[in-house]
């Protein structure tokens, strides 16, 4: 265990200026509060927060974080409070030990939706202060390299397999992988002990075999090095059992076709030299096809910058070569950490924008309305594959794998993903869908006028976009069919001869078992409630004479009149494009089958080669409409969203302008739109044209086209 002036020591080491007497205070209390408690191991408890704190200097943090180390289980398992705590150590160390105490409440936790609920509050906490976080893997961190005490096989597997799914790759995501690393090779050796033992024994018969490889050839890389001119810090190791284990299962493998259980580190002074080092390696042994990673010109999501390679060091050994500068070194283990020790602002809070996957899932958690929601959503978030794509401005912007535009918009702000209209990706305008490719520089073009589109639903493939069109769609829904509701009800009741007062409204929304008027609008707009079902609720006894829904002055089919004819001889209007009065209009006689009033724009006119009416070699007369004539059927193809309520918004507004309907057909259909065929007797063009014009400022309606042939 350490000792008070060692661990003081230590972190004076890294930071001169820090409070020493923050962590002398913090050391005595926590050793007198923990008391006579023992571990597993039989070891005073107190050994366990000194190990955690010690940890923690690795990382070089500030006196503040290495105080909460020491204290952190004071409030969980010792009579001290967070007032306590608070008044001795600061705000600051309060809310640390505060944070890393509830996250410790994880651990008691199993079920689905127990687990999701503590992971939630764990990550708000963190997300306050990624301090709490590494206090919390480093507490994990000591916790599994004393797991073997635990005598529990349960609970020792229990807690393996929740730091393998939890910890290990939060270590991973913020680029601590010095903990990653050794999280996973804890873990994976209590959950699966057989394989782990097979492992080992068999890297020792290579060593057997072999003898001390890692040294031969660190210092034969060593000495190309320097013979080239290159300065490099060479350190080799054998793999971990688990990333091997890993390879094996991943590529499925057998252990005697491993290749590489070798891995060298090249540690160079700066970027030029870590390229040079890469073409010496690459020039003395072979490079393995497709192995090669530049992961400095294209770090990470996490920023993590290195070489990569793997290479043929002799007939059975393949090799395992990571170069970087020692900046790169540092940050590739401590991640975050690294940075955070040099970045923090000047109040010393940490820049939460330093994190920008923690404001993800701080999203997620806040938009998941169910437990097992937000797992799902938390563990693909976690594991999902990156693209990465520019901004106009050469911001990097960090997206799932297949990403589209409108995720790209989403990513960088909600508001520029709710008014996304369209996109250039490198300059070029592609349509909303296209995958987006690593490299990408991608432009969102935007307009006030825009709202999230339900259709980019089916493409759009982060969780952030997803979530908020899905958001958008159904408060759309909901007040369309608010509105639409009230225009239903508003003819409804306009049938009673007497204006309803508003009690007589509360009794009827109450005889028909429903909690408002809102959910009255709703119902009518659903159709789950029926025109009379309301007027009977209304007044009852209403419906027995009540007078006919009003229906334009068309009525029973009206005369149609045309000037230009002989009276008397027989007509028709064509029913391929629909004539209606105010069209100018031809007519086509031909004999034996009398004459044909087509609009003169009509289709079929314009193309006789592909008429199925055969109006080619007939004669054309000029006709005009006759003052007589009341009304004609004009036809109309008119284009939903599929959603509850859009056919019966359509139908309200053709009402609602008296338009008749003389036929309704459903002509196409897909998951999104439907396409309706709707024939309606109109007085004239002017009435059709109204019509049409709302019908297109109505939100249920995609697209409606006057069909003229
Ligand atoms: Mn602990």
């Amino acid at each position: 265990m350490l000792r008070q002036y060692e661990l003081v020591d230590r972190v004076l080491a890294y930071d001169p200026y820090a409070d020493e007497d923050l962590l002398n205070r913090a050391y005595v209390f926590s050793m007198k509060a923990h008391g006579s408690q023992l571990r597993a191991s039989g070891d005073p408890y107190f050994s366990h927060p000194i190990e955690v704190a010690g940890i923690l200097t690795e990382l070089k943090l500030d006196a503040e974080t290495i105080a909460t180390g020491i204290l952190h289980d004071t409030i969980e398992d010792t009579v001290a409070t967070t007032e306590q705590i608070e008044k001795l150590f600061g705000t600051n160390v309060a809310r640390l030990v505060d944070g890393v105490t509830k996250l410790s409440k994880i651990e008691a936790q199993t079920e689905n939706e127990r687990a999701a609920e503590n992971l939630r509050k764990f990550l708000l906490a963190m997300s306050d202060d990624i301090r709490v976080l590494l206090v919390k893997l480093a507490d994990r961190l000591h916790n599994m390299r004393t797991l073997h005490f635990i005598k529990s096989d349960d609970k020792r597997r229990r807690i393996a397999r929740e730091t393998m799914d939890i910890y290990a790759p939060l270590a991973e995501r913020i680029g601590l992988y010095g903990f990653m690393d050794e999280l996973q090779a804890l873990a994976f050796r209590h959950l699966e002990p057989e394989a782990y033992d097979s492992i080992v024994k068999r890297l020792e018969g290579l060593r057997v075999g072999g003898g001390d490889m890692v040294a031969r050839i660190t210092s034969g890389i060593r000495l190309l090095l320097g013979q080239s001119g290159v300065d490099a810090d060479v350190r080799g190791r054998e793999k971990r059992p688990f990333s091997i284990w890993k390879k094996m299962h991943d590529r499925r493998m057998a252990f005697e076709n491993l290749p590489d259980v070798m891995a060298f580190r090249v540690v160079v002074p700066d970027t030029a030299a870590a390229y040079r080092a890469l073409g010496v390696i690459h020039q003395r042994w072979p490079a393995v096809p497709g192995r090669f990673k530049d992961f400095i010109s294209t770090p990470k999501r996490n920023g993590y910058r290195s070489l990569h390679t793997t290479v043929i060091h002799s007939e059975r050994v393949r090799i395992e070569v990571q170069i970087r500068t020692a900046e790169m070194d540092r940050e590739a283990e401590f991640g975050l950490a690294a940075h955070w020790a040099y970045k923090q602002g000047d109040d010393g809070a940490p820049a939460r924008e330093a994190y920008p996957w923690l404001r993800d899932l701080i999203e997620i958690l806040d938009q998941a309305t169910t437990p097992e929601e937000l797992l799902e959503h938390t563990r693909l978030a976690m594991f999902q594959d990156q693209v990465f794509a520019f901004t106009p401005k050469g911001e990097l912007i960090q997206l799932p794998a297949g990403s589209c535009p409108v995720d790209f918009a989403y990513a960088v702000h909600t508001d520029l993903g709710d008014t996304c209209v369209g996109s250039k990706v490198n300059g070029r305008v592609v349509p909303l869908r296209t995958p987006l490719a690593n490299g990408d520089q991608v432009e969102i073009l935007r307009s006030k006028a825009q709202h999230p589109d339900p259709l980019w639903e089916g493409f759009v493939v982060s969780v952030r976009a997803r979530s908020a069109v899905r958001r958008f769609v159904r408060q759309q829904q909901r007040s369309q069919q608010l509105k639409m509701g009230q225009t239903l009800y508003d003819e409804v009741v306009a049938r009673l001869k007497l204006p309803l007062s508003d009690g007589a409204i509360t009794a009827g929304v109450a005889r028909l078992k429903l909690a408002d008027r809102n959910a009255l609008y709703l119902a009518l707009a659903r159709a789950t409630v029926s025109d009379t079902a309301v007027l009977e609720a209304m007044l009852p006894g209403s419906t027995a004479n009540l007078k006919p829904k009003k229906r334009g002055k068309a009525g029973p089919r009206a005369a149609i009149s045309i000037r230009g004819l002989t009276p008397g001889v027989a007509f028709q209007l064509a029913d391929c494009c629909h004539p209606i009065p105010g069209d100018r209009i031809v007519g086509v006689a031909r004999p034996g089958t009398g004459i044909v009033v087509h609009v003169i724009d009509c289709a079929n006119l314009a193309d006789p080669e592909d008429d199925a009416q055969d109006i080619d070699g007939g004669e054309w007369l000029d006709l005009h409409w006759g003052e007589e004539t009341e009304s004609a059927v004009a036809r109309l193809l008119a284009v939903v969203h599929n959603q509850p309520g859009s056919l019966a918004a359509l139908t309200a507004i053709l009402a609602h302008h008296g338009a008749n309907i003389v036929n309704l057909t459903l002509k196409e259909r897909d998951r999104a739109f439907h396409g309706f065929v709707v024939d309606i007797e109109v007085d004239d063009l002017a009435h059709l044209t109204n019509i049409i014009a709302a019908l297109r400022a109505t939100q249920a309606v995609v697209s409606v086209e006057r069909v003229k042939a």
